[in-house]
């Protein structure tokens, strides 16, 4: 049986992109060593990090004056690294999500943190729109998806200070202006790779502005002097990256996932909308395109764990909503087919016509 991967993180890859990844473990272009045995020094590893991080560049359109960076540590590591980097006074936070809030948790170790908005009363349904950003504030921080609820911001906003983006897990998935950001990052592991590194579009010239002594590691200018090899970085999620940004471009770009992007989100929420079971959990303006969840209506609450069943033995993997929204959640990433939604789909009808 056909399976498709509704996993929320880490996630569905293009098959190309695995199947590359896994040869290059066994035999690394030809050399007759593995990818992950042959030193990251050598020039054939090299050209695989200057080919990611120009792939990157020219697929997102980042303009002269940023960097790209691959690093460790996940995007709970930038949680704390934004702030030691960049944060000597004031930090402005839109609070959208349990992510939201741990990027406000660390940063309060550093300075004053304030939450210009917040969601929270309301389970994180939507994304606050009315709120003032203070002038004063070394940076605003936005989630521009929030994974766990479902919502996602679909526009570069315009901030009057340093905007930073956890862009975890809609990166790629539209075009941005990056000029509008000062900062970007994520981890890979939701739609560009597997597991082990996180991305960093950084520029360069919001560095080196704050007071306090940063560790090396944890200095950007670090990764941006030595081009992401001042350590060993992790080479195979780098190398898988690779992979996709290839997959991406050979596709159409960033304008062809955005398409695919919205063809999914809108076969999906049109059945949740159609369907008497089903309701969406996040206000519709607000509705996130690769993480899309929805519960049972109240009268059919009891039939929670048997849609569940009934769709995982139709090849439907990593529906089950997070507990802190429970019911469903279809995470639906750049390399999801739309025949997994209309699959997908034809489970939710067929369901219906049981009850
Ligand atoms: C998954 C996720 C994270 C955490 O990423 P790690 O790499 O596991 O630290 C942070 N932010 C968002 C929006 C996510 O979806």
């Amino acid at each position: 049986m056909k399976k498709y991967n509704f996993g929320a993180g880490p996630s569905i890859l293009p098959q190309e992109v695995m199947k590359a990844t896994a040869e290059a473990c066994v035999d690394f272009q030809g050399m007759g060593l593995s990818l992950m045995e042959i030193s990251h020094r050598t020039k054939e590893f090299q050209a695989v990090m200057d080919e990611a991080q120009a792939l990157f560049k020219e697929l997102l359109d980042i303009p002269e004056g940023y960097s790209v960076l691959f690093v460790g540590g996940g995007a709970s590591l930038e949680f704390c690294m934004v702030p030691y980097n960049l944060l000597e006074k004031k930090a402005a936070y839109l609070n959208t999500g349990v992510w939201a809030k741990k990027a406000m948790k660390e940063a309060k170790l550093f300075g004053e943190v304030v939450e210009v908005a917040s969601s929270a009363d309301a389970n994180y349904t939507f994304i606050p729109k009315d709120y003032e950003i203070p002038a004063d504030a070394d940076y605003f921080h936005i989630t521009t998806n929030n994974t766990i609820y479902g919502t996602e911001l679909r526009k570069d906003l315009d901030s009057p200070v340093t905007l930073v983006a956890d862009m975890s897990s809609d990166i790629f998935s539209r075009p941005i202006d990056v000029s509008k950001y000062g900062l970007i990052y994520g981890g890979a592991q939701k739609n560009l790779s597997m597991a082990g590194v996180t991305f960093i579009i950084v520029k360069d010239e919001i560095l080196g502005k704050v007071s306090r002594p940063i560790p090396t590691m944890i200095d950007y200018r670090t990764h941006v002097d030595k081009g992401s090899m001042f350590n060993t970085p992790p080479v195979v999620p780098i190398f898988c990256a690779l992979q996709t940004l290839k997959w991406i471009k050979a596709q159409g770009g960033v304008k062809e996932m955005e398409r695919r992007a919205i063809e999914r989100a809108e076969l999906l929420y049109g059945e949740i909308d159609r369907n008497k079971i089903f309701r969406g959990t996040a206000v519709p303006e607000d509705r996130s395109l690769m993480n899309i969840c929805f519960v049972m209506n109240d009268e059919y609450k009891d039939l929670e764990a048997d849609f569940l069943k009934f769709a995982t033995e139709r090849g439907m993997s990593g529906i089950k909503g997070h507990r802190s929204v429970g019911g469903f959640r279809a995470s639906c990433y750049n390399a999801m087919p739309i025949e997994g939604v209309q699959a997908l789909v034809q489970c939710m009808k067929d369901f219906e016509a049981l009850h």
